[in-house]
């Protein structure tokens, strides 16, 4: 595969913009080489800009759950966009997509729509903290919650990618109140909370970690923080950016059946626009602005396209009933047929899935923490990227990543991309 013209926009972006991208993840700085620029989108392919088709394991880092350019999605865009494309005013739109949302996620009363998941996650910690009247939070080494200050202390994406687990500009006085943890370790978060007493507003977690590549939540961990956090009076905050509207209906909520206090989304809840959200029972949700004393707001919260798009996603989710048993058995078959080759390769790996998130570390041990992921071996992790992209195949450019499976993809995408991993394993 040729990436010419990828390259030329490349070194004419990187005159322009830092590092010629937007967001750090999109470059192949953890990897090598220049990132591509893609040119359109459809179903499970990527259309480059110097003519290549990549079937896509990334789709755009989890909101294409149904593939690109969907179209129920595509035609709500530009129906609402020939009507007005902002107003600062209250739209019936909003309410319907919350009635939705509200109405296939548990434990959650009223939801309140903002443009990221960064600003959801920062909303839902600022809410926390001021309902319990509590400063200080718990989050786990390798979570990614976006890049709010508090967060930026490690953790995983592109802060794991390269090597920044504390970024500068991040105050002392900020990093005091991030309490780590690592995840899997309920002892570890035991101890926290034993010499952290009634300081502690918060516990955040990803409930399956996808920031350090995919890492499932160990037998009962979710339920005990649970447990833990009713006994202190600590507010359970679900990140579910990725895992919302993925990995069921209801989230993690409903797949492990637990209950959390506040709920953050992205991705998928905006079917491809900018969306975040954050969710919770009346009595937490009632604490913002403007009948609560928390403030948050946005020029652009519920804008009319974006809830458009995420309305008609959320819509095909919930009309679908076959819709998160296809991607499990989808995804299941790519784990079975990628563990096969690997192994019939001496390839020494690690996958990790969850649903429709799936992973491969180099590595021997099991990846439960941020620790073990970190122990994959990254020569191999390149190798395999950039032989992955030789044969058309796009996967994130970082093992700190989970992969995304959409609906779109086949059961020859999956097969083509098995006998890639096949063909990278023999050179590995
Ligand atoms: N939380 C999680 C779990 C994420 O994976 C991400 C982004 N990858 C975020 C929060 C931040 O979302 P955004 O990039 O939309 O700000």
């Amino acid at each position: 595969m040729i990436y010419k013209r990828s390259s030329a926009l490349f070194s004419e972006a990187e005159r322009v913009i830092p590092g010629g991208v937007n967001s750090p993840v999109r470059a192949f700085k953890g990897v090598g080489g220049t990132p591509i620029f893609v040119k359109e989108a459809k179903g499970a392919y990527l259309f480059d800009e110097d003519g290549n088709t990549l079937i896509d394991y990334i789709n755009s880092w989890g909101p294409m759950i149904l593939g690109h350019a969907y179209e129920p999605v595509v035609n709500a865009v530009i129906e609402k966009a020939k009507k007005g494309t902002s107003f600062g005013m209250p739209t019936e739109i909003e309410t319907k997509i919350a009635e939705l949302a509200v109405s296939m996620v548990p434990h959650i009363d009223k939801i309140r729509f903002v443009n990221s998941g960064t600003e959801a996650c920062m909303s839902a910690v600022r809410l926390a903290r001021g309902f319990t009247k509590k400063d200080k939070i718990v989050k786990f080494s390798g979570c990614y919650h976006g890049h709010s200050d508090s967060f930026l202390i490690q953790a995983g994406s592109g802060a794991s990618t390269f090597g920044v687990p504390n970024s500068p500009g991040v105050t002392q006085g900020t990093a005091k109140d991030t309490l780590l943890a690592k995840y899997n370790d309920i002892e570890n978060v035991k101890a926290l909370i034993a010499s952290n007493t009634d300081e502690i507003a918060c516990i955040i977690i990803e409930p399956v970690a996808g920031n350090m590549g995919c890492i499932p939540p160990k037998d009962d961990f979710l339920k005990k923080l649970r447990t833990l956090c009713d006994a202190h009076n600590i507010l359970l905050i679900f990140d579910e950016v990725m895992t919302g509207f993925r990995l069921a209906k209801g989230g993690a909520q409903e797949l492990f059946d637990v209950k959390a206090d506040i709920v953050c989304f992205g991705k998928v809840i905006g079917g491809g626009l900018p969306v975040g959200a954050f969710a919770a029972r009346h009595e937490i949700m009632d604490y913002l602005a403007p009948i609560g004393p928390v403030y948050q707001a946005g020029t652009l919260s519920g804008n009319p396209l974006a809830m458009a798009a995420g309305l008609a996603m959320l819509t095909e989710l919930n009309t679908d009933a076959e819709i998160f048993n296809r991607l499990e058995e989808k995804t299941s078959y790519l784990h079975k047929g990628m563990a096969k080759v690997l192994n019939d390769n001496n390839v020494v790996h690690t996958i990790n899935r969850v649903g429709s998130m799936i992973s491969v570390h180099f590595a021997e041990d099991a990846v439960i923490d941020f620790d073990t992921a970190a122990n994959g071996n990254n020569d191999t992790f390149k190798a395999f990227f950039h032989g992955m992209l030789q044969q058309g195949i796009y996967i994130a450019p970082s093992a700190f990543e989970t992969w995304f499976i959409a609906d779109a993809l086949s059961y020859k995408d999956l097969d083509k991309t098995i006998s890639a991993v096949n063909h990278v394993a023999k050179s590995l």
